[in-house]
């Protein structure tokens, strides 16, 4: 079997689904690696690098299985051959056409973000993985937008106070906005409706910010709020939120539009200066004034919505995503390097977004 590693298409993409470190992996399971000419460039991995590894350079989209970080776009699902194992960010719940694309085209789909995420599937969250980097870059932008200092100094010019910096959204790639927040030296606080992140929060030296909102669904997901409930969080957010200089938000509900937490009342009750960092703008934003993939002024508040934030830190956004991909490789291939697809296993049957319709869950 051939494991085709494309160069990425779409604008500003920066990363590569498998690193040279793990190539000999699969090639040790007795796969042949095949990578695009420059796949790796922009990640800082010359060609020469993965060919030492042990991988051809070449066509990879005729490749048995074919690796991507981003979905592929129309044109490019063309290239694929019938029988195709497609592995990647494919974005199902959005990209309802690709997805039906790939199906008419005899594409078998597995889609990453459809991992169930139970602890045996650890190892293959790449949803994770690069909330993580978009985490720990959100603050680095933050920190470089705000006009003062993250850290509390104590200087013979005078001491100066630790920036406060609030966290909406705890998730992942919140908890890691916390971390390096503090890490920074920011007053770092944490809020979410899921009241079983207080004592993550607190795990990572943070305070937590008690609304008395509650809205935990399904899988360790949030739920929507009501329009009453969603009502009374910007209330209270707006009362609450004038106290900091960084607001960094997370809130996500799978499949819906990204709620509203901050409103336009609460941007123009901040102090002049203060910036927000909204990395839910794919799906809208949190903050009202947000404008995807822009960075905007509002009442002297600074409002970034950076699209892909992975992207920008792409060395070790690939590695840790290269490895995600290379576990679930090896959960599919058996030992021979043959392709062994168990559908009555909850990984492969649900990370499986087109294929035969007895496979696609
Ligand atoms: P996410 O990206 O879907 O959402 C980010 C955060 O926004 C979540 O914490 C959510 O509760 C919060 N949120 C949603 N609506 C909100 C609102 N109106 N107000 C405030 N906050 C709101 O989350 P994620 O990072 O993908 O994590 C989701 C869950 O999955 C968590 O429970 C996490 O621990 C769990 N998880 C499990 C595994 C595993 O077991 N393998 C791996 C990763 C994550």
């Amino acid at each position: 079997l051939t494991v085709g590693v494309v160069k990425e298409t779409r604008p500003g993409e920066r990363r590569v689904a498998l690193v040279p470190k793990l190539v000999e992996r699969l090639t040790k399971r007795g796969l042949q690696v095949v990578v695009e000419p420059g796949a790796g460039l922009r990640a800082q991995l010359a060609d020469e690098l993965y060919e030492e590894a042990g991988a051809h350079l070449g066509e990879a989209r005729s490749s048995d299985i074919v690796l991507t970080v981003t979905p592929p776009a129309p044109a490019d699902i063309e290239r694929l051959k019938a029988g195709t194992v497609l592995i990647g960010f494919l974005n199902p719940l959005s990209n309802v056409d690709g997805v039906a694309a790939m199906k008419k085209a005899g594409i078998r789909a597995f889609a990453v973000e459809s991992i169930p995420r139970i602890s045996r599937a650890q190892a293959m969250d790449a949803l994770s993985s690069q909330a993580n980097v978009a985490g720990y870059r959100a603050v680095l932008l933050a920190a470089q937008r705000l006009p003062k200092f993250f850290p509390m100094l104590t200087t013979a010019a005078g001491t100066v106070p630790p920036a406060k910096a609030l966290i909406l959204g705890v998730g992942v790639a919140g908890l890691q906005a916390l971390a390096t927040a503090k890490r920074l030296g920011a007053q770092a606080t944490g809020y979410d409706v899921r009241p079983e992140v207080a004592e993550q929060v607190r795990s990572v030296g943070a305070q937590w910010l008690d609304l008395g909102i509650e809205a935990a669904g399904e899988g360790g997901y949030a739920r929507e709020l009501t329009d009453e409930e969603r009502a009374e969080q910007q209330r209270r957010l707006t009362e609450a939120i004038t106290g900091f200089d960084v607001v960094i938000t997370t809130a996500l509900v799978p499949g819906r539009p990204a709620p509203k937490l901050v409103t336009a009342e609460a941007v123009r009750g901040m102090r002049p200066g203060s910036v927000i960092v909204d990395m839910a703008g794919e799906t809208g934003g949190n903050c009202e004034l947000t404008e995807p993939g822009q960075d905007t002024v509002a009442h002297d508040v600074t409002i970034c919505s950076p699209l892909n934030l992975p992207a920008e830190m792409p060395v070790h956004a690939s590695e840790l995503y290269a490895r995600n991909l290379t576990e679930l490789i090896e959960l599919i291939v058996d030992s021979e390097g043959r392709l062994a697809l168990d559908f009555s296993d909850e990984i492969v049957a649900g990370a499986c977004v087109a294929g035969a319709d007895e496979e696609v869950n």
